[in-house]
């Protein structure tokens, strides 16, 4: 082989590779394995889901299940990752409507949720229940001059926004993975996305600092599964779509666990003892202990009012 034609080789095979690279990773620093994982998949009709939210594998992580609904005045998006996937999320987007995003919903406080909300710029209506935009408040991602990039529009109990197909019901029930969890209802596509109050079939993340409660969060699961109707799949934050009832079995799963630990602590056990004693999976077919003791030591804390 000539040096000519191993240098035309070579010059072809990165030509090659920056064009996949800049197919594949629109923004500098994002992990292509993430931006892989990041694919929009068909939920129902008009809406999708934007993966890449499993927790297990960290460099192909991008934040929590992001929702796409196209709506016939633009598209609605439901959070929307960690800072700087605006693009990724746009992109996506882009592949299955021109239509523009005219609204952010966000399940929830955190920056694996709301982290490119400022992306997509102040023109972008942005509802959140009213404790979150408080706690979004409280972030440095939204201080100072992105203040403007705060939520524009809150609800306490219950909100609806579009009308017949288009029609979004918004639900506060209560405390539970924050103080601010929105339950986003797609009525007439029998369609729930509920962030992080559904992460994943292992124990809650129950996040104090932002008014978290797994005292509460049994009870809170129990009134959503009361007062919305008529919905069988169930978009959560960090896993694949699942139906009704896995949502009605973690809510059993709170249940059982809180009641675990409650009892473990009335016993005088230790967290590490709790944690060494309380064992779900056995009952709960498919579900990792991986965030067990974390949720225990949360409850304590809880219950004893640290
Ligand atoms: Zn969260």
């Amino acid at each position: 082989m000539t040096r000519g034609l191993v240098l035309g080789l070579l010059i072809a095979a990165g030509a090659l590779s920056m064009a996949g690279a800049a197919a594949q990773a629109p923004a500098a620093g994002l992990s292509p394995a993430a931006v892989a994982a990041t694919k929009i998949e068909k939920v129902r009709d008009n809406l999708y889901i934007i993966t890449g939210s499993g927790t297990a594998n960290r460099d192909a992580f991008s934040g929590g299940n992001t929702a796409v609904f196209i709506t016939d005045a633009g598209v609605v998006i439901v959070d929307t990752k960690l800072a700087g996937w605006g693009q990724v999320i746009l992109d996506r987007v882009r592949s299955v409507t021109s239509k523009p995003i005219t609204t952010i919903i966000n399940t929830h406080t955190h920056g694996d949720h709301t982290g490119s909300n400022a992306f997509f710029g102040t023109s972008v209506e942005t509802i959140v229940q009213e404790n979150t935009k408080a706690t979004m408040a409280r972030m440095d991602a939204f201080k100072g001059d992105n203040a403007k990039f705060l939520p524009t529009k809150t609800y306490k109990d219950k909100l609806s926004i579009g009308a017949g197909k288009d029609q979004i019901d918004l639900y506060y029930f209560g405390r539970g993975h924050t103080d601010g969890d929105t339950f986003v209802v797609f009525p007439a596509l029998r369609v729930m996305h509920m962030g992080d109050l559904f992460p994943w079939k292992d124990a809650p993340f129950l996040d104090r600092n932002n008014g978290g409660s797994g005292v509460e969060i049994p009870e809170t699961l129990d009134k959503a599964l009361k007062g919305i109707k008529n919905v069988d799949t169930v978009i959560g934050g960090h896993q694949p779509v699942q139906q009704w009832k896995d949502l009605q079995e973690y809510q059993r799963f709170n249940t059982d666990l809180l009641a675990a630990v409650e009892a473990a602590k009335k016993a005088g056990k230790s967290v590490d003892d709790a944690a060494a004693s309380i064992n779900l999976t056995t009952k709960y077919a498919g579900y990792e202990a991986a965030r067990t003791k974390a949720a225990i030591q949360a409850i304590y804390d809880e219950i004893d009012k640290k």
